[in-house]
């Protein structure tokens, strides 16, 4: 920083792009959403050192997430599908919804345990003083 003024990195940034909720800056995943490795979740964070899995098991609460995700999915997906087709055969709702359920099951992998990282571990809070610099490169 030349100006000596330290630039506050927006949170919706850093959570879109799957960012250390520490310092916005280092990745939580080794490789993309739909890689065909699967997906891995670094151990800390490259830039501020911070550990992700806070605890042994820490990402099992990811699970509340992930199902807020899906319910939510679901019900968005039937309603769309009865105001757009009307049909009430049951079979349609099936092959729709899980085919889309399934199609986004990575993003609900992903986004589930970064939102458990960014909202709701408590004493885990924003350091605009940490980071590397580099915007996570
Ligand atoms: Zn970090």
């Amino acid at each position: 920083m030349e100006t000596g003024e330290m630039k506050k990195k927006k949170m919706w940034p850093a959570i879109v792009h799957a960012r250390c909720p520490r310092c916005r800056e280092g990745k939580i995943f080794a490789n993309a959403p739909y890689s065909f490795g699967g997906q891995k979740i670094l151990k800390e964070c490259p830039c501020c050192g911070l550990v992700y899995e806070r605890e042994p098991g820490y990402f099992y609460a990811a699970m509340y997430v992930g199902y807020a995700f899906i319910v939510a999915e679901l019900v968005t997906l039937a309603v769309g599908t009865y105001i757009l087709t009307g049909s009430e055969n049951p079979w349609l709702y099936v092959l729709i919804l899980l085919s889309v359920v399934a199609a986004l099951a990575p993003l609900n992998y992903r986004y589930s345990r970064v939102l458990l990282l960014h909202w709701f571990t408590p004493g885990l809070r924003y350091n605009p003083r940490l980071g590397c610099g580099m915007d996570g490169k």
